[in-house]
């Protein structure tokens, strides 16, 4: 009912040359691989040399979008620039973005619904701090991140929106969520997309797992009940590690 859907977060690594290498690697286990999705998501300045070498199967996004169409945004990538370079989804809300650059829960919700009108599937991350998780938080802030980051979202094809929960104390730490706390919150935020969204929505939406996911960790996430793929950083950035990932039993 959730085809598995595998996202390579390249962050702000890798020459073109290298970029065009690593996705025509991805490419081709991508459409080896039928029974799941792949999606690479390069800098911004690689996205023109990896859509020729993207092939059918393997799916482009961007790592964030602005919410205009155009305009004074210095700085800033529109939708649809970025569906002019063939991507067909956005990761947006990454921590990152929130814990470094400072973006907000309505900012994360305005970026949001400006690609999803412009025909974008955007890949909203959510995630606590360890510091949030220590003090008995983490489903308080995962429920806030997603009632207002899909304020105002109206939802009728899950297709149309990916969840991805990223504990931010995982995400390039090496330090992986136990199965059971992955299960908690990703069950957490299903339950939570039931009661905002017709029950289908809840049920065929898909969750990514995102934080220090590799080859040696990616089976026994996949085995979990509510977690439909991952979103994955380090391992995504050499072929060998991202194959593996991609071809999870
Ligand atoms: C990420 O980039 O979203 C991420 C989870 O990174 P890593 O896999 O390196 O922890």
């Amino acid at each position: 009912m959730r085809v598995p859907l595998i996202v390579g977060n390249w962050k702000m690594h890798l020459s073109l040359d290298e970029a065009e290498a690593l996705a025509t690697a991805a490419a081709k286990v991508a459409a080896d691989c039928p029974d799941r999705e792949v999606v690479i998501a390069p800098p911004f300045t690689a996205l023109a040399t990896v859509r020729a070498v993207v092939g059918e199967r393997l799916i482009l996004a961007a790592q964030n979008v602005g919410w205009a169409k155009k305009g004074a945004f210095t700085g800033e990538i529109s939708p649809p620039m970025l569906r002019e370079l063939g991507c067909r989804m956005v990761i947006v809300g990454h921590s990152e973005r929130r814990h470094i650059f400072h973006e907000d829960n309505r900012m994360i919700n305005q970026r949001l619904r400006g690609a999803m009108q412009q025909g974008l599937v955007p890949i909203l991350c959510i995630g606590e701090t360890l510091a949030e998780r220590e003090a008995g938080r983490t489903m308080a802030v995962l429920e806030a991140q997603i009632r207002q980051g899909l304020n105002q979202v109206t939802l009728s094809d899950p297709a149309r929106l990916v969840m991805a929960y990223e504990p931010v104390w995982a995400i390039g730490t090496g330090q992986t969520a136990t199965p059971a706390q992955a299960q908690e919150a990703h069950k957490f935020v299903r339950r939570l997309l039931s009661a905002l969204y017709e029950k289908n929505i809840a049920t065929t939406t898909r969750i990514l797992y995102g934080g220090s996911v590799n080859a040696a960790n990616i089976d026994e996430l996949m085995a979990l009940a509510d977690v439909d793929g991952a979103l994955v950083g380090g391992a995504s950035l050499a072929a060998e590690s991202f194959e593996r990932v991609i071809r999870f039993v």
